[in-house]
């Protein structure tokens, strides 16, 4: 434990009123050194203003951690562009943004305007702060204004929808300054009391909802809302990067059966759509709302400079699964450069992936600070009261706390900003979370410090070495699959009971409609009469059949044992890896521990417990081709994407000490297999490949077991998705191919768009694949490479030298640069349900 005396003579931005001692000795090391006691008062002075670089330079010189800092990135100040207010703006929203401090809009958001009342599908994809939000609701706003004109006041309306309902609620607040008096503007969500919904319905113009309100509580109850659709000019779909995977295609069938309504009661509303940066955001706003999209991507706001560093923990003593060395914790790290930084006097935000790491980094941090400045650090998560959450927003804002260890960005109050330093406990899963949480650093004139520390897994151990996967052009897009047979049949039930289907709908939904139509009739769904159309003919209510944020299966509800309460849901298809009996489960950052599953009626039983390790789940994985979509050669070997599937039967699980990622134990489990017909991409190579690789066949398991769990782990630097949703599985001899063959797969029936990104950007994947694992200092393989921390198998076995020859033999054959191409086809294809191989790496694990 350092000693927490010395750190008083380095308080630079404290001065000291009371009596000193002068040289002491220490109790810990018996050095004299100045002490102070007793400490009356401390009074506040300006921070000290370091620069950033200064900063850096302090945290990497500490301790011999200059080998710890793999980059850093200077990047400057950008001055505003602006550009004049589109004519059709209406005065009053022009004067009202002046007010709020806006004369002219920035050259981007006018640009979106323009869009916007030419009655263009626009999706605007720049920064953090850059907003986006005026960028569509001037031109919103106007249009409402002029709308108001009308007889009945409601010449034009227009819906917000944001992925929850407290961003909605949020966003009512902010956009209320900007909003004229004679436009009504509503939020319609569950918590709406119903005297107040007919009102909503018959008066508002502005209705901001979430997607779930408007697929169970809008469309069904369409006739309604007649008058409202009618007047439909705008569609605003905010922080649509967040509709990904599934989720995301249910959004985008729920948008078609908006469409569709609008189109009956005459109405063809314009979609704007906000985005992060991603890469190609038109695509995904054209898969999202089904129509062609113009994309906004030149970010013409100021931004202040930031020294952005990439940081990796150094390896320790311990050791982990299979011998490998173990890095110390990027949360561990955290607190000791959240300790650093406080000292120094920098205000500093440490990002963190749990309410319990927060708590760790926090006590850590005032562990090693001691008294007085123990007291100005503290921890920040979801779950604290309003009131605890201003007031402790309020003291990180005037100083008063200078260090706070917070789960995400989106939990932190919108106010805090314009901090010194930001440190990011590992990669949180895409570049608009790590622009987002970075944004929060930002001090005009100085510039500010981000730190992204390395988390000892592939992707970020890849990120930390090659800088410009973060700093250059986006490669991660936001996939999803409205074609998804599985998303899109219960949404075509919906369609049916809203409005009977007619030919003329199927293009609207996609390819895969016309063949599920009569599938759905054979299951005694819908049925076609003799005018051609297609009914819905049950009594319950269609739209119930489906959860958007489901993904098939009835979900496993998660009941504590002690009190009976129900504290949330996993989905089916990730119940037998996450809360099988024995599992840790998190919830909402609390750790509860798993006593029974009860599989037939859906049940797992949890008490709360906060035992010092985590669990992971093993099994047993078999996969085979059901058919395939599209073939490419590279050279020898071959890359496919088509439909799998894939069987999975969980068999036991290990525990893992949370501070070392120890081994603890294993224990056995009994479930059945479960069966995933899903998509996939998967590779081949040859015997020949093989020998020139000089890969022998004992050789031969563990490189592709390790090629494998290395590109699931670099696979969301493509497609925004965490590994968790997505499983691998690598065969020595696979009997559908009839070569040593390694799949990819999507965790969710019937595909999520993710193993289709994978196949479209495989050559840029693979090679990162290969880089990732060659990056890695350990000799044989860890965590930070080819090690998973949900491989089936106990990682074993691995060979990480031998998996980067395999994945260069591979990718000597693959094209210069593949570009783009169109897979989808549709359909489930046949197959015989052959087995594969023995090794896997389950997906299909949910959040609850
Ligand atoms: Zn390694
Ligand atoms: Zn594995």
């Amino acid at each position: 434990m350092p000693c927490g005396w010395r750190r008083r003579a380095s308080l630079g931005h404290a001065a000291v009123t009371g009596s000193f001692n002068h040289l002491r000795a220490c109790p810990h090391d018996g050095l004299r050194r100045f002490s102070v006691t007793p400490v009356t008062h401390w009074v506040l002075m300006p921070p000290r203003h370091s620069s950033p670089e200064a900063l850096l330079e302090t945290l990497s010189a500490n301790r011999g951690r200059s080998d710890r800092l793999t980059h850093t990135e200077h990047l400057p100040a950008r001055s505003a562009r602006h550009a004049s207010w589109p004519e059709a703006i209406r005065p009053e929203i022009r004067q009202a943004a002046r007010e709020l401090g806006v004369r002219e809009p920035w050259a981007h958001q006018a640009e979106a305007m323009e869009l916007a009342m030419a009655g263009r599908t626009t999706v605007i994809a720049t920064g953090t702060a850059s907003g986006k939000s005026l960028g569509y609701l001037a031109p919103v706003l106007s249009t409402l204004l002029d709308g108001s004109e009308a007889r009945n006041g409601r010449g034009a309306t227009a819906l917000y929808l944001a992925p929850t309902k407290a961003l909605a609620a949020d966003q009512r607040r902010r956009a209320a300054a900007l909003v004229p008096p004679r436009v009504r503007v509503a939020l319609y969500d569950g918590d709406t009391p119903p005297e107040e919904r007919e009102w909503v319905r018959q008066y508002a113009s502005y209705v901001l909802t979430n997607p779930d309100m408007l697929h169970r509580g809008i469309l069904p109850s369409h006739p309604r809302w007649s008058s409202f659709l009618k007047a439909l000019r705008y569609v605003v779909i905010d922080e649509c990067h967040s509709y990904r995977g599934v989720f995301g295609s249910h959004v985008a069938q729920v948008l078609r059966r908006l469409r569709r309504l609008c189109a009956r009661y005459g109405a063809s509303p314009t979609f704007l759509l906000a985005s992060a940066t991603t890469a190609e955001p038109a695509v995904t706003a054209e898969r999202l709302t089904g129509l062609p999209a113009t994309a906004v991507t030149e970010d013409s706001s100021p931004r202040g400079p930031m020294v952005f560093a990439l940081w990796e923990p150094p390896l320790t003593e311990h050791v982990g699964e299979q011998g490998a060395p173990v890095r110390r914790t990027a949360t561990a790290e955290a607190g000791y450069l959240l300790t650093d930084l406080v000292e120094s006097g920098t205000r500093t935000v440490a990002f963190v992936r749990s309410r319990r790491a927060a708590e760790l980094v926090a006590l850590q941090a005032q562990d090693l600070l001691g008294t007085p400045l123990s007291g100005r650090v503290a921890a920040y998560r979801g779950g604290y009261l309003a009131e605890e959450r201003r007031a402790l927003e309020g003291a990180l804002q005037s100083g008063r706390l200078l260090g706070l260890a917070s789960t995400s960005a989106l939990e932190l109050g919108v106010d805090v900003s314009g901090l010194d330093a930001v440190l990011m406990a590992g990669y949180p899963g895409t570049r608009a979370s790590l622009w987002q949480q970075a944004g929060r650093a930002g001090r005009e004139a100085q510039g500010a410090l981000a730190v992204l520390i390395a988390r000892d897994d592939p992707l970020d151990t890849y990120l930390v070495h090659h800088p410009e996967a973060l700093f250059a052009t986006p490669v991660e897009a936001t996939v999803l699959d409205p074609d998804n047979p599985h998303v899109l049949a219960p949404h075509l039930c919906a369609a049916a009971a809203e409005l009977p289907i007619v030919d003329a709908d199927i293009e609207l939904f996609g390819p895969s409609t016309g063949r599920l139509l009569p599938a759905l009739e054979r299951r005694g769904l819908l049925r076609r009469r003799a005018d051609g159309a297609w009914y819905w003919t049950r009594r319950e209510r269609a739209a119930d059949r489906v959860d958007l944020r489901g993904s098939g299966g009835s979900p496993v509800q998660i009941v504590e044992v002690a009190t009976g309460r129900l504290l949330g849901t996993v989905d089916a298809a990730a119940a037998h890896t996450t809360v099988h009996a024995g599992a840790v489960h998190i919830h909402q950052g609390r750790s509860y521990l798993v006593r029974d599953l009860d599989l037939e009626s859906s049940v797992a039983l949890v008490e709360a417990a906060d035992p010092p390790y985590t669990t992971s789940a093993r099994d047993i994985t078999s996969i085979s081709i059901l058919g395939t979509d599209t073939t490419e050669e590279w050279g020898e070997a071959r890359l496919s994407f088509g439909a799998v599937e894939v069987v999975n039967q969980v068999v036991g699980f290990l525990r893992k000490r949370i501070s070392t990622g120890e081994i603890l134990g294993e224990s056995k489990l009994d479930l059945p297999p479960r069966t995933l017909r899903t998509r996939a991409v998967w590779w081949s190579v040859t015997e020949d490949q093989l020998f020139d690789a000089e890969i022998p066949l004992d050789q031969l398991p563990g490189a592709a077991h390790a090629a494998e769990h290395a590109s699931i782990g670099l696979l969301p630097l493509f497609a925004t998705c965490d590994r968790w949703d997505i499983g691998g599985v690598s065969v020595p001899l696979h009997p559908d191919t009839g070569l040593p063959t390694v799949f990819v797969y999507d965790g969710h029936p019937g595909g999520a768009g993710f193993a289709e990104r994978g196949f479209r950007r495989a050559v840029q994947w693979l090679t990162a694949t290969r880089d990732a694992i060659a990056a890695c200092e350990c000799e044989r393989g860890c965590p930070s490479c080819v090690q998973s921390p949900k491989c089936g198998n106990g990682n074993d076995p691995l060979d990480k030298a031998a998996a980067v020859r395999l994945l260069d033999v591979l990718l000597s054959g693959a094209p210069a640069d593949k570009g783009e191409s169109g897979v989808r086809s549709g359909g489930d294809g046949g197959g015989d349900g052959r087995s594969g191989g023995t090794d896997g790496d389950g997906g299909a694990s949910g959040t609850a």
